[in-house]
């Protein structure tokens, strides 16, 4: 039987594993748990949880319930370990953590394909590998990453701004120009001296994500998190990424007091990040902050900014949207190092570079999910987003195509429609799509799944 290799038993290499395994091909899962523990995990269970117990909100309205359901229709072992062990929490997909990560690890230890190695891996195997060693990969293996990939392609440090879908933001305060006569690559986001302060003030008072001891941070100065920036004075964040120079209102020909700039994420421009606001800002109150700013007194954050220790690679200059390394076809990434935001997204790339790595051990070509799926669109904007400054990202619906526009008879203009009336459709025609890859590119079987209301 054709062998490949997995590095880490976590959400992503399990379900590698098993994905793979489910294909007839054999597999060596190394992990170094419980020999060696990183600073976050506690047991030698596979697919530890190492924080909140929740893999995201259920059903039509949520872009993580779109990845469950492509993950349910397959069968995929981390979304159905979780319904296994499910606890009631809402709309949202939450488990007994200890009940989920035992039914993962024994659905790897009983699968007769699937052999457990333990031990610290510290250099990538020769042949067909899914590397899935997570955030706090070991420092060996980090080091023979940058091997396979450079140096300035693999990141240590989460210092990520908040991202905004560009339909929340009013274009009618904030205008597109760059600094100067720069070509206008930039939204801007005027604030009147008033406005400023009002926003400096809930800056002071917004509260920070304290760092677990293992991951205090120290700055370097190119990353510095805006709420530490304003702690040096009132004028320094308008001194520093906030500055107006070059900037002239077009309401007013000047430049105006201060300006909060936001650049394009993705090739689409659905999706843009505030420029210089890295910050490790409590969640609800960098909403609060957020939307101070004018212009985005409605902004809908699609990633809202971290600030925590993190390994992962700069995809978009070193994947394809199959998860294989440009470099190295025969080698596939997957989970945090390849560039993804949590438990549920990691172990749906997972699932793909699993399944990539057993068609390219059984002779057939790795295959990228549909655009208009929730895996597809992830797998795509991986690989083709904005590589200046790439921070890992979650799901969300500014990763899949618009619905193709439909015009008000009154008007002529295209309709705007809300969450309510795009999402659902956006759903079924992302998870239909999804099915008929998987059963007639893939040939994988496939079940219709249960969509939580
Ligand atoms: P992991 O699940 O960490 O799996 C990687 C595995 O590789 C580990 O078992 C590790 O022991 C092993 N390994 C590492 N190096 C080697 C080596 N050299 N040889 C062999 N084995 C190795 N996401 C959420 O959705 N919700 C949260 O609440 C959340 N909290 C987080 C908290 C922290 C502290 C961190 C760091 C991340 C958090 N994340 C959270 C982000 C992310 O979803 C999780 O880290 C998730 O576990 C990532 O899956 P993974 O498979 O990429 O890595």
């Amino acid at each position: 039987l054709p062998t490949i290799s997995v590095i880490g038993a976590g959400l992503a290499g399990s379900e590698a594993a098993l994905a793979a395994a489910r294909l007839g091909v054999r597999v060596r899962l190394f992990e170094m748990r419980p020999q060696k523990m990183t600073p976050a995990h506690r047991t030698a269970n596979f697919a530890e949880l190492v924080c909140s117990t929740s893999l995201g909100g259920e059903g039509e309205m949520q872009s993580k319930g779109l990845l469950q359901a492509e993950m349910r229709s397959v069968g995929a072992a981390i979304v159905t370990s979780a319904d296994e062990s499910r606890v009631p929490a809402g709309n949202a997909l939450a488990v007994d953590r200890d009940a989920f990560s035992e039914r993962v690890t024994a659905r790897v230890r009983n699968h007769p394909l699937v052999e457990v190695v333990e031990g610290e891996v510290e250099a990538v195997p020769e042949g067909i590998c899914v590397v899935a060693s997570g955030p706090l990969t070991s420092d060996a293996l980090a080091a023979d990453l940058i091997r396979l990939t450079g140096s300035e392609r693999l990141s240590f440090y989460d210092a990520a701004a908040p991202v905004i879908d560009v339909d929340s933001i009013d274009m009618s305060v904030a205008w597109r120009a760059g600094r100067y006569d720069q070509s206008a690559d930039y939204i801007n986001c005027p604030f009147t001296k008033e406005e400023y302060l009002a926003f400096f003030g809930a800056l002071e008072q917004a509260r920070s994500h304290t760092p677990h001891d293992w991951e205090k941070l120290e700055f370097f100065e190119g990353c510095m998190p805006i709420e530490e920036i304003a702690r040096r004075g009132v004028d320094t964040p308008r001194f520093g990424p906030m500055s107006p120079k070059g900037l002239d209102d077009p309401r007013t020909g000047r430049w105006p007091y201060a300006v909060a700039q936001l650049r394009q994420e993705d090739k689409e421009g659905r999706m843009w990040s505030l420029v210089g606001f890295q910050t490790g800002l409590k969640w609800g109150d960098q909403q609060t902050v957020v939307r101070l700013i004018p212009g985005l007194q409605n902004a809908d954050i699609v990633r809202y900014g971290v600030m925590h220790r993190n390994t992962y690679l700069n995809a978009p200059e070193v994947l394809d949207s199959t998860l294989q390394l440009r470099a190295d076809p025969q080698k596939l990434v997957a989970g945090v190092l390849a560039g993804t935001e949590g438990y549920l997204e990691s172990s749906a790339t997972g699932w793909l570079a699993g399944t990539n790595a057993a068609r390219l051990a059984l002779g057939l070509a790795p295959l990228t999910p549909p655009a208009e799926s929730m895996l597809g669109g992830l797998t795509r904007y991986l690989a083709s987003a904005n590589p200046r400054g790439f921070q890992p990202m979650n799901v969300n619906w500014a990763l899949v195509p618009e619905l193709p526009a439909e015009l008000n008879p009154r008007t002529g203009k295209p309709k705007k429609l809300g969450k309510r009336e795009k999402r659902p459709p956006l759903f079924r025609r992302g998870l239909q799509a999804f099915m008929t890859w998987a059963g007639e590119d893939m040939g994988l079987e496939v079940t219709p799944p249960a969509v939580p209301q």
